[in-house]
């Protein structure tokens, strides 16, 4: 069974499996203002043909999937979707992604299918700001959510995206979410896609200075937590750990070891420039096994070294399509 690797020597063992384009909130730095036209549904991969992909993957020793979205639980027969990704010989984890606030009812059963970890985005607990930003309601249905996984003993990342001027005040109460149990709180810069380019990020410097002023010294966590680009922090009194995400300031692309499938079935080396392999036409084409195999090994070979945000290369889809 071969590995995945690319051109530089990286192993590739992570996809991030978008499975719908829509959502139920409509966070200002993700989705545009004007509206969205959805992908028509017939576009969409059907779960069987996600499955076959993912079986594929698993050949060539794809072991981690993380199912997002859009908001992946808005569509119908996401636990069912976990269940058989659980089930693919050589997948060993099966996260999500998920905003949070549809979660708390479906937890029990993502658990008995074998989910192994959820990240939930929380980018404020203020109720008027996080109306401001995702244009709802639903922090109680996030804290809900938050409490359930930790009675079922699921892992919890809390993520919050940190934006110049609107939920600056709230940084620092979502780190305090990190002071018991052992979520992982983690910030993630602001990347330059789509409705998100009108708005700013907050350095990395500042968040700490912000978070040093409250709690004191941020320690770096030298072990490894996770295999993610997450850097870790504790600080005194810290049960769970914070996290900085900075694809911008801090590029870690030399440690990238993944794929993105978005939902209409393109597959995409990089989160930033418009390369992408369109595996649906490949499928529905009546492609085999071998020759779907070959087409992704070939792509990854093109896998640049670095992202080319910092050189304008944004890529013409947003996060809520690509899936972050
Ligand atoms: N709906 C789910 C959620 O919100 O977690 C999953 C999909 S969402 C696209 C995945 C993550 O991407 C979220 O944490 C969201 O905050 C983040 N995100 C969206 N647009 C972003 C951007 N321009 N830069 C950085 N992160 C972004
Ligand atoms: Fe939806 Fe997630 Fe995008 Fe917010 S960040 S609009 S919850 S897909």
């Amino acid at each position: 069974m071969t590995t995945l690797k690319d051109s530089f020597g990286r192993t590739i063992d992570y996809l991030r499996l978008s499975i719908t384009d829509r959502c139920n909130l409509r966070c200002i730095y993700c989705m545009p203002a004007e509206g969205v036209a959805w992908v028509p549904h017939n576009d969409i991969l059907t779960f069987e043909e996600i499955i076959r992909i993912c079986r594929i993957m698993a050949g060539v020793k794809i072991r981690n999937i993380k199912v997002t979205g859009g908001e992946p639980l808005v569509r119908r027969g996401a636990t069912e979707l976990v269940k058989n990704l659980k089930n693919l010989p050589g997948i060993e984890k099966v996260t999500m992604t998920s905003n949070g606030t549809l979660l708390g009812g479906y937890l029990d059963d993502l658990s008995q299918a074998g989910l192994d970890a959820v990240n939930i985005s929380l980018d404020s607990v203020n109720r008027a700001i996080f109306r401001r930003i995702t244009g709802k309601d639903g922090i109680e249905q996030i804290f809900a959510a938050i409490r359930r996984a930790g009675e079922l003993g699921l892992p919890v990342k809390i993520n919050c995206v940190p934006l110049r001027g609107v939920n600056e005040c709230d940084v620092v109460n979502i780190a305090g979410l990190a002071k018991k149990g052992n979520l992982m709180v983690r910030f993630i810069e602001l990347m330059p896609l789509g409705a998100a380019a009108v708005f700013h990020p907050i350095p990395v410097k500042d968040l700490i200075s912000m978070l040093e002023k409250e709690y004191g010294f941020l320690m770096p966590v030298t072990d490894k937590i996770g295999n993610g680009p997450a850097s870790y922090y504790t600080l005194s009194g810290f049960t769970g750990y914070i996290g900085f995400i900075s694809a911008l300031s801090h590029r870690f692309c030399a440690g990238c070891n993944r794929l993105r499938l978005s939902a209409e079935g393109f597959l995409k080396p990089c989160l930033s420039g418009n390369m992408e392999l369109d595996l649906r036409a490949l499928l529905r084409g009546g492609a085999s096994d071998k020759k779907i195999e070959t087409a992704i090994e070939e792509l990854v070979m093109c896998k640049p070294e670095q992202h080319s945000f910092l050189s304008g290369g944004h890529g013409q889809k947003e996060m809520f399509r690509i899936g972050g």
